[in-house]
């Protein structure tokens, strides 16, 4: 069984590539490397011990997919390509819905033609907006994006409704991640990100690296138990390892389904920060700054349905979440580029 994987080279997707070629899978990666390293794909090599096939392709080119599904036998899909960044997305809405929205499309089509119709979707806990109230399942009805990233993750995931509404043959399933952080525990693959990292995790591990002074931490004043803000960090491995599962239970059935992919705990800013100091000894230096714009107060999951459904739940703690995350970083203290 082959598994294409867009933005395999990525922070996810490479996780996922391990446990895929671990659970026996083959893989075919497809990437731009727009936001990652064809080191990466190096690095997976290295820990399984297996090898694949990398294509530098962008998904929005037709042709070149379209030769790909030519080249190659692919049985489903596994769709972690796009942008992410929150921030820059508002910088540049056009750029995020033509990568991700026209991108998902392209891919889509050349699929369809090559009757192909299964597919794993990366969406995300910032589909439930603020108008729901946590924890959030799979039931509730999709919210108001805050930014065009956050919109992309909506559309996709109408646009793949409408896909099976209009052909039954599909097998959709939407994955939505919380807070995915941690790294492989050989501390070969880990995020990466470029520039000033936005997300919580890898600016700390940047501070304990030393290529950053200090935290800011947005707000002290929210409802939650210690007036920071509270999510569902998710261990890497974890995440990928639900992949799997809802790869398995795709590929023997039709119709979409939704599965929310997190812990069902929720941790405060403060408690990341105290158990990255207390698990690697190191110092991290913090002040209370405002609050971002768009952040909501609390955001974790319900993750019942993935647990009964796929037989899933994430196993790996916020110890080992801090304790990997520190283990890539400081083996890599430049990402791929050593
Ligand atoms: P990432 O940036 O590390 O990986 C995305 C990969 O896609 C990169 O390797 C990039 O080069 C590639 N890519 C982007 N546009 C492309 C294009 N047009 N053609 C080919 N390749 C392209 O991000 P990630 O954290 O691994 O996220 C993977 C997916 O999961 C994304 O869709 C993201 O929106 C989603 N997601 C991530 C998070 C998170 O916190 N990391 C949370 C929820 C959802
Ligand atoms: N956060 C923070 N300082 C930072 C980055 C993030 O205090 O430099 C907080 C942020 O306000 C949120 C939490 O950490 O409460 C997680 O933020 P992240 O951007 O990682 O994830 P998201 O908010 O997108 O869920």
């Amino acid at each position: 069984m082959s598994i294409l994987v867009t933005g395999g080279t990525g922070y996810i997707g490479s996780h996922t590539c391990v446990e895929l070629l671990n659970a026996g899978y083959d893989i075919v990666v497809v990437d731009n490397f727009c936001n990652s390293s064809p080191m990466a794909a190096d690095r997976v090599r290295e820990i399984t011990g297996k090898d694949f096939k990398v294509y530098r392709c962008d998904i929005r080119d037709r042709d070149g997919l379209k030769k790909i599904f030519e080249e190659e036998k692919i049985d489903a899909a596994i769709h972690f390509a796009g942008l992410k960044a929150v921030g820059e997305s508002c910088q540049k809405p056009l750029e995020y819905y033509e990568n991700n929205i026209w991108g998902t499309v392209a891919l889509l089509e050349v699929m369809r033609d090559a009757g192909c119709k299964t597919i794993v979707f990366s969406s995300s806990a910032t589909v439930y907006g603020s108008e729901n109230k946590v924890p959030f399942n799979e039931t509730m009805p999709v919210g108001t994006a805050t930014n065009p990233y956050g919109t992309t993750k909506i559309y996709i995931e109408n646009i793949l409704q409408d896909l099976y509404k209009s052909d039954n043959g599909w097998s959709v399933s939407l994955l939505r991640y919380f807070n995915p952080i941690g790294a492989h525990p050989s501390g070969r693959i880990g995020e990466n990100p470029n520039g000033i990292p936005n997300n919580l995790m890898p600016y700390i591990a940047q501070i304990a690296v030393g290529k950053r002074e200090k935290l800011s931490i947005f707000g002290d004043d929210y409802p939650t138990p210690d007036g920071t803000g509270v999510r569902d960090y998710i261990h890497v491995v974890d995440l990928a390892l639900g992949h799997i599962k809802a790869l398995d239970r795709a590929l023997g059935k039709t119709g979409v389904d939704i599965y929310n992919l997190g812990t069902g705990i929720g941790y405060s800013v403060l408690d990341i920060v105290k158990t990255f100091i207390e698990v690697n000894g190191v110092d991290i230096p913090y002040e209370i700054g405002p609050r971002r714009p768009g952040d909501i107060a609390e955001c974790y999951a319900n993750a019942d349905k993935a647990a009964k459904e796929l037989g899933w739940k994430a196993e790996r703690t916020l110890a080992d979440m801090c304790r990997d995350t520190w283990n890539w970083q400081k083996n890599n203290p430049n990402g791929y580029e050593n």
